[in-house]
C-alpha cells in the first residue's frame, strides 16, 4: 500500500507543477487551476490510505469537511475586487497549516537528525510569520486596519525580538529531545508577534512586495515540513509554491525600485517626521462628450487602468470603447503598472477576460517613453500609480515607486468617482495640473458615456 500511496503524491506533485506551468499565460490559467485543484483532491484523498494515519480519520473528515465547507461557500461568494483579501487569507492558513505540522512534530519530541530538526524548526519559524502577516494584510486590504502603525524605534525592536526568536531557535534545533514545551510555547508565540509585528508599518506601494513575500515564506515553510515528514507532494508543492513566491517578490520589489530590506527595514530608526507635500492648484472638471472628441480627433490614446476600473468592472466597456477609437484611426494602447489594482497582474486578468488582445498591453517600461507623444492619457480608476509625488516628494509613502508618467502626455483625463485617495491614502499631484481633467463618475458608466458620445460623432 506504501508504495501506491507514494506514487499518488508524485502523480499530484506532477500536477501542481503542470497546472503551475499553464497558470504563466491566461488562455491556460483557468486549466491549469484545474489540474493542480485536481492533485490536492488526490493528495488529500490518498491520505486517508498513509501508514501513520493512527485511524485519525473523524478528525481529518471534520477538518477537511469544515475546511472545504467555507472555502467553497467563500469562494463562490467573492468580488473580483475583494480577491487580493482572499489571497491573503489562503496563503496565511497555508503558512499556519505548515506552523501547526511543525508544532506536532516538535510536541512529538521524537529522535530525529539535526538537519531534520533544524529544517522541522525553520519551517515552524517562516510558517508562523507567513501566517500572523499574512492576518495583518489581510485586515489592511479589507479595510479593518488603518494602513501603517509606526512608533519611534521599532525596527530595534523588531530586531530584538527576532533575535530571542532565533536564539531560541537555535536552543531547538540543537537541543535533541531535551527542551520543553514552554519554551516551545515561547517560541511559536514570539514568531506570532514577530509576524505581526513586521507587517504592521508597512503599507502604500509596499504592500504587494510584503504579500508575494508571504506567499514565498509559506510555500518554504510546506517545503521543508514536507521535508521532515517525507511526504513528496508536500515538497513539491512547497518548493513550486517557494520560488514562484520568490521569483514574484524579486519582480515586485525590481518593478518598485526597492530592495526587499528597504521594504521591511526602511523606517529603521525613527518614525517618518516630514509631512507630504502640499498640493496646489484646483481640480478641473470636464464632460464626457468633450473628452469623446478629445480622444477621437487624437492620434494617441494611452489608457491607464487601476483599481477602480476592476471595482466597477469597466473593462469590457473601456475596450468596447477602445475599438471605436481604432475604427477612427487612434492608435489605442494600455499601459500596465506593476502594482495597479490589487494583486500582481490583475489588470492583466482584467483586460484579458474583456478580450484586450496582448500586442496593445504595455508594461510600465515599455510604454513610459511614449507619454511624451500620446495627445491623450486617459486614467481609469488609478490613483497611486500616476502619482507625481513618488518622484519627487521624498516625505510620500510612494516616494521612489516608478510611476506612469500620464502628466507628460498632452491631455491627462481622469476618471473617479469624487475626491477618493488611493490605497495609500493620499492626494495626487496629476488631478490639479493645468493640463488634467477630471471626468467624475463611477468607471463603467463614464466610459458608457464615452462610447455614446464617440458614436455620435
Ligand atoms: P489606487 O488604489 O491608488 O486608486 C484607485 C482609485 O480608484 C481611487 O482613487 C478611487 O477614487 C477610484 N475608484 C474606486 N472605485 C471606483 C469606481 N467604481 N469607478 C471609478 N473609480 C473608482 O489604485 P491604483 O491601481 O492606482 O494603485 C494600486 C495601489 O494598491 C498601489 O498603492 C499599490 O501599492 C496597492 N496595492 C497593490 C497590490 C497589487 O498586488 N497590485 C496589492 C496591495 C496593494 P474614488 O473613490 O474617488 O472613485
Amino acid at each position: 500500500m506504501s508504495f501506491i500511496v507514494d506514487a499518488v503524491y508524485f502523480i499530484a506533485a506532477i500536477l501542481f507543477i503542470l497546472g503551475l506551468k499553464q497558470m504563466s499565460s491566461p488562455v491556460t490559467a483557468r486549466r491549469g487551476i484545474i489540474w493542480a485543484g485536481v492533485g490536492m483532491v488526490l493528495a488529500t484523498l490518498i491520505t486517508y490510505f498513509h501508514s501513520e494515519i493512527n485511524h485519525n480519520y473523524l478528525w481529518m473528515t471534520l477538518a477537511i469537511g469544515l475546511g472545504g465547507a467555507i472555502a467553497w461557500a467563500t469562494g463562490k461568494k467573492v468580488a473580483m475586487t475583494d480577491m487580493p483579501q482572499m489571497i491573503a487569507l489562503y496563503n496565511g492558513m497555508g503558512g499556519g497549516s505548515a506552523a501547526a505540522i511543525a508544532a506536532v512534530v516538535l510536541m512529538q519530541q521524537k529522535e530525529m537528525s539535526v538537519t531534520l530538526q533544524i529544517l522541522a524548526v525553520f519551517g515552524a519559524l517562516i510558517g508562523t510569520i507567513a501566517f500572523s502577516g499574512s492576518m495583518i494584510a489581510f485586515a489592511k486590504l479589507q479595510g479593518l486596519m488603518r494602513k501603517t502603525y509606526r512608533f519611534s524605534g521599532q525596527q530595534r525592536v523588531n530586531l530584538g525580538v527576532f533575535l530571542v526568536i532565533f536564539i531560541i531557535s537555535l536552543y531547538l534545533a540543537f537541543s535533541g529531545t531535551s527542551y520543553g514545551m514552554t519554551i516551545l510555547g515561547i517560541f511559536f508565540v514570539l514568531a506570532l508577534i514577530f509576524g505581526i509585528m513586521m507587517t504592521v508599518p508597512i503599507g502604500g506601494a509596499d504592500m504587494p512586495v510584503v504579500i508575494s513575500l508571504y506567499n514565498a515564506f509559506t510555500g518554504l515553510a510546506v517545503g521543508l515540513e514536507g521535508y521532515v515528514l517525507g511526504n513528496p507532494a508536500m515538497m513539491i508543492a512547497g518548493i513550486v509554491v517557494g520560488s514562484a513566491g520568490t521569483l514574484l517578490t524579486q519582480l515586485m520589489a525590481k518593478a518598485m525600485n526597492r530592495p526587499i530590506t528597504n521594504v521591511l527595514f526602511s523606517n529603521f530608526g525613527d518614525a517618518p517626521s516630514g509631512d507630504a507635500e502640499e498640493v496646489a492648484g484646483s481640480m478641473k472638471e470636464i464632460d464626457a462628450n468633450d473628452v469623446a472628441v478629445m480622444m477621437a480627433f487624437a492620434e494617441k490614446v494611452v489608457i491607464i487602468p487601476g483599481y477602480g476600473m476592476a471595482v466597477a468592472q469597466a473593462q469590457h466597456k473601456v475596450w468596447e470603447m477602445s475599438k471605436l477609437l481604432q475604427d477612427r484611426g487612434v492608435a489605442v494602447k494600455f499601459a500596465i503598472h506593476p502594482v495597479a489594482g490589487r494583486m500582481p497582474g490583475h489588470m492583466n486578468v482584467l483586460l484579458a477576460e474583456a478580450g484586450v488582445p496582448y500586442d496593445i498591453i504595455y508594461d510600465l517600461d515599455e510604454i513610459n517613453e511614449e507619454f511624451n507623444t500620446a495627445d491623450v492619457a486617459l486614467v481609469i480608476g488609478a490613483n497611486d500609480v500616476v502619482n507625481p509625488a513618488a518622484r519627487t516628494d521624498t516625505n510620500s509613502p510612494i516616494y521612489g515607486m516608478p510611476i506612469l508618467n500620464a502628466d507628460y502626455a498632452k491631455h491627462a483625463v481622469v476618471i473617479k468617482r469624487g475626491k477618493g485617495t488611493g490605497f495609500s491614502g493620499i492626494e495626487n499631484q496629476l488631478f490639479f495640473a493645468d493640463n488634467t481633467r477630471m471626468l467624475y463618475g463611477d468607471g463603467a458608466a463614464a466610459v458608457s458615456e464615452l462610447i455614446v458620445g464617440i458614436k455620435e460623432l
